[in-house]
């Protein structure tokens, strides 16, 4: 279904991450990899001095966007026009798909590059151009892997981490007719192979498809950064560039975005300097595109807005730096979080686009460690806004939910000292036969959840308190 953050039916994560950890070959590529950019990021951002005040910069420049993000959009769209390129404002992903899909249709084409792009996953619109005759072909090689075994991304940055080189020898042997009858699993080899199939592409396209990494208002510039140099051929060899950005990626001014291209690198590739950046402002006669459309995209985003504590997962760069350093994402991957936003950014952010009803279970997909706020390069606190998000749920839950029955239940026992010490005798009571050796290890029922992967320590014989009265018995209170 177009317009979705989804893209199709999805078991909540906690079934989903079942399934995603009794598959041990995911668990290894995913451990490795995660665990190798992890220690290649700490390093290249240990040699900024400068590290935590870029942080805040980065913190602050978002945050005044957000405030502003009215003025800034029509800042934008005047300076685009200004500059030769035409503005298109979506609400929604159908919004977004229909306009994408007229542009390609009004110039006659039956298939369009791609460079990369997140907003165009949330929108699905591949499936859309498919709907309307029109073939996408992702150029960005990871992307194309996954386009190619009719995957879903399961990383920000790596869509294809979950994949080893073996399994890329494999489906390249299978669907690319220039591989050869000898192709190694040697990186080097299997790149030359997806290369010599997209060139064809890139010199073929009068369209190409775009997201953006940042659009400066004052001027009007779209940015894409990336490692291969495909965008820079999608963003300078057609005739028509489309590019579709969520309306939270404006910044300011031009001057701004030295503030996220020393930031990103590091976070994302931990590269000193991001191998290509591409920047284009409107159309230049007789160089690169000379038909520029921006979609400006809202697809839930004035909604995320409206949450004063939520609102922060919109300074996302989508580096993802949080992802490689969550312990639950290593062990599950991407795809059990059932959404183009994975990890913990994909556990606040993918409610606040879709609603709590659709994505209730993500905000709990997290141990609260607290290992995602540390790394992210705009400061979002990301273990806040989870805690708030949960709340959010328990509230959108029925009264009649059992936590919620629990916990009203266990509030009133903890706010009347009677009513707890009364519950402590009854529980050594009801203890009795589960207690073994000070440790209760199996609870029956549903309670077992608690125990199926930990131990509770019994209930003492004695409490403090009733050990503090046997003691000063007849002396005065
Ligand atoms: S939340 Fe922060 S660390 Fe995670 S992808 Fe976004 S910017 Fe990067």
């Amino acid at each position: 279904m177009a317009g979705s953050v989804e893209h199709a039916e999805h078991a909540p994560f906690p079934v989903a991450a079942r399934t995603a950890l009794a598959d041990t070959q995911l668990r290894r590529n995913l451990g490795r990899a995660t665990h190798a950019i992890r220690i290649k990021r700490a390093a290249v951002v240990s040699e900024m001095p400068d590290w935590e005040a870029l942080r805040e910069a980065g913190r602050a420049l978002k945050e005044r966007v957000l405030r502003h993000l009215d003025h800034y959009l029509v800042e934008l769209e005047q300076s685009v026009q200004r500059a030769g390129g035409n503005v298109h404002w979506a609400r929604d992903a159908d919004e977004c798909n229909r306009i994408v899909a007229d542009l390609a249709v009004s110039h006659g084409v039956t298939d369009v590059v791609k460079v990369k792009s997140l907003t165009t996953e949330e929108t699905e619109l591949n499936e859309a151009l498919a709907q309307r005759g029109i073939s996408a072909v992702e150029t960005d090689l990871a992307q194309l892997i996954i386009q190619l075994s009719h995957d879903t991304p399961s990383h920000i940055l790596v869509p294809a981490i979950h994949r080893n080189r073996a399994e890329i020898r494999e489906l390249f042997m299978r669907t690319l007719q220039e591989a050869p009858a000898d192709l190694s699993d040697d990186p080097r080899r299997l790149a030359m192979v997806a290369r010599e199939h997209l060139r064809r592409r890139f010199m073929s396209a009068k369209v190409a498809i775009s997201g953006a990494n940042f659009a400066v208002a004052q001027t009007g510039t779209v940015a894409v950064v990336e490692s291969e140099g495909n965008g820079r051929m999608c963003t300078t060899l057609p005739h028509v560039l489309i590019t579709v950005m969520g309306i939270e990626k404006v910044l300011p001014t031009w001057q701004d975005v030295e503030v996220f291209l020393q930031l990103l690198p590091r976070s994302s590739t931990a590269e000193r300097m991001n191998p290509y950046t591409s920047l284009w402002t409107g159309v230049t006669a007789f160089d690169g595109p000379q038909e520029f459309h921006l979609v400006l995209l809202d697809n839930g985003r004035s909604n995320a807005l409206a949450d004063p504590v939520g609102r922060q997962a919109l300074n996302c760069i989508r580096c993802s730096a949080c992802l490689n350093v969550c312990p639950v994402y290593e062990r599950t991957g991407g795809h059990a979080y059932g959404s183009v936003y994975p990890g913990p950014i994909g556990a606040i952010l993918t409610p606040m686009l879709k609603g709590l009803d659709e994505a209730g279970t993500l905000p709990f997909a997290s141990s609260l460690c607290g290992a995602c706020a540390e790394v992210c390069p705009v400061k979002i606190e990301i273990p806040r806004v989870l805690v708030h998000l949960r709340h959010q749920v328990a509230e959108h839950k029925s009264r009649r939910a059992p936590e919620r029955v629990t916990m009203q239940a266990l509030a009133r026992v903890f706010a009347d000292r009677r009513l707890y010490e009364a519950a402590q005798r009854s529980g050594r009571v009801a203890q009795w036969p589960l207690a073994r050796s000070g440790k209760i290890t199996r609870l029956p029922g549903a309670l077992g959840g608690w125990t199926s992967a930990r131990d509770l320590p019994a209930l003492p014989a004695q409490t403090f308190r009733e050990w503090w009265r046997e003691r000063h018995r007849g002396e005065p209170a």
